[in-house]
């Protein structure tokens, strides 16, 4: 029998998991941990609330989890309760799938003021993660300024310009809901520091934000480059350029209904967070022009007054004690998934926050090939069986796949009318709801 430790219940856990028992069948057992007693990582607490068809590929993964070949072990966290070197010494192989769950840093002068967050921190927050469910961010100012033009941005603008009935249906979580109930923002600005043709953002999530309720997007046409450049540019980006000219399209009479505006501003790259005691009240920006691809600042600089400051401008992996990390790109050093022998790694902890969650798929089924190659004999480690002891030795508290279906039923009893679950933010709960308490 050959053992794997999957490290982290995400897409790229749950892929490599199928693609191990597409590879070995019943000659492999896999343990799928988790740091919390809760399984799917991203698609959890990533994945935007009301993107519940999105949210909808866990069932695939519940598929995986569900076979007699693998486990889940959640509620334990490697690097504290276990060692990467302990996981190496039980299975034969190791493989991190932890994704990146940390904010790149802004590094800029004012970046600790207080309603100044990262996008993993303010996206933990609505999606009720344990780690930022205590963030209580201020919205009862009028304006909120997202950096980034990514699809992370999209997701927080468009979460801060709903209205409540437009959350009907989703997942988000009832203090998130309520807050944003009571939210006075009426601005809500994307900041980007290149121009239209470099922003980040996929047709279908852009094209949400000319169908909010109370909200409206705007595009300075002059921001605009001449449309027959559009023809350059890669088709995704060439619909969501599209896009972008019908949001500048859109007529002032239509906007005369739409309390809240979503202002693209392109070119303005954030210099420093302004604030007057402790808390934020402005960005100072540099005006941009765009050569080759890259930013240039003109040395023309303005404020753009915020209220609330939330920087979408991508993920790091967390390091893990004793395994190499590659600082400047953020995630583990790895060699096409190969980080020592024995050792993996996949998805964002392998490539970096990019593509798509079907993305992590084909990586998925390539850290098993790897592993076959290296590996061609099981090597004849303990694997489950020795884990099982250690974790009775340091009596720590298991959450096992049948537990987890106890918190997931007592989530979906909790669910206010319309809503799929009214997911437990703390931990005690989830465990106490798992019957481990
Ligand atoms: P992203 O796509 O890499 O976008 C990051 C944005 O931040 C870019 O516009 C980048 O601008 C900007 N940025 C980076 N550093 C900056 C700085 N110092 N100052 C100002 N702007 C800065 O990252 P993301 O939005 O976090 O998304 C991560 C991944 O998840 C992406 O692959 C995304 O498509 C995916 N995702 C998908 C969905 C969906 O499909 N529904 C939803 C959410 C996320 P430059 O381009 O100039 O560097």
């Amino acid at each position: 029998m050959r053992h794997l430790a999957i490290i982290g219940s995400g897409p790229a856990g749950y892929y490599t998991a199928e693609a191990a028992l597409k590879r070995w069948g019943d000659d492999v057992m896999v343990d799928v941990f988790d740091r919390l007693p809760v399984p799917y990582g991203l698609i959890r607490s990533g994945v935007a609330p009301d993107h519940q068809s999105i949210k909808a590929v866990a069932k695939r993964y519940e598929a995986v989890a569900l076979s007699s070949n693998v486990r889940f072990i959640g509620n334990v966290s490697v690097g504290q309760d276990i060692s990467v070197a302990e996981l190496q010494g039980l299975y034969d192989a190791v493989i991190l799938a932890t994704g990146a769950p940390h904010d790149r840093p802004l590094d800029l002068p004012g970046d600790h003021l207080g309603n100044v967050f990262g996008s993993a921190a303010f996206v933990g927050w609505y999606n009720g993660h344990p780690q930022f469910a205590a963030l209580d961010p201020d919205l009862s100012g009028p304006t909120a300024v997202v950096i980034g033009m990514g699809n992370v941005a999209l997701d927080v603008a468009r979460i801060l310009a709903k209205t409540r009935a437009e959350f009907a249906g989703s997942d988000i979580v009832g203090h998130a809901l309520d807050r944003l109930d009571g939210s006075r923002l009426n601005h809500v600005v994307i900041l980007g520091r290149r121009g239209p043709h470099q922003i980040a953002m996929t047709p279908k999530e852009l094209g949400e934000l000319g169908h909010l309720e109370r909200a409206c997007p705007r595009v300075d046409p002059a921001d605009l480059p001449d449309e027959a450049e559009d023809v350059l540019l890669e088709p995704g980006l060439r619909k969501s350029v599209t896009l972008l000219r019908s949001f500048a399209a859109i007529p002032e009479s239509y906007r005369a209904d739409k309390p809240v505006e979503i202002d693209f501003d392109f070119f303005a790259s954030p210099r420093a967070l302004l604030g007057v005691d402790g808390k934020v009240t402005g960005i100072e920006v540099e005006r941009t022009t765009v050569e080759k691809g890259r930013a240039i600042g003109t040395g023309e600089t303005y404020v753009v007054p915020a209220s609330l400051v939330v920087c979408c401008i991508g993920y790091q992996t967390s390091p893990i004690p004793d395994v190499p990390f590659d600082e400047r790109q953020g995630r583990f050093a790895n060699d096409e998934g190969r980080i020592l022998s024995g050792l993996y790694c996949v998805g964002w902890a392998r490539r970096g926050p990019s593509g798509t969650i079907g993305t992590n798929r084909p990586d998925g089924y390539s850290v098993v090939e790897k592993i076959a190659e290296d590996q061609p004999h099981q090597s004849g480690k303990p694997g489950p069986a020795g884990f099982d002891r250690l974790a009775e030795h340091r009596a720590l508290k298991v959450v096992r796949f049948r537990d987890w279906k106890k918190i997931e039923e007592a989530e979906q009893r909790a669910a206010r009318e319309g809503a799929p679950r009214e997911k437990f933010v703390d931990v005690e709960t989830m465990i106490h709801a798992a019957g481990k308490g």
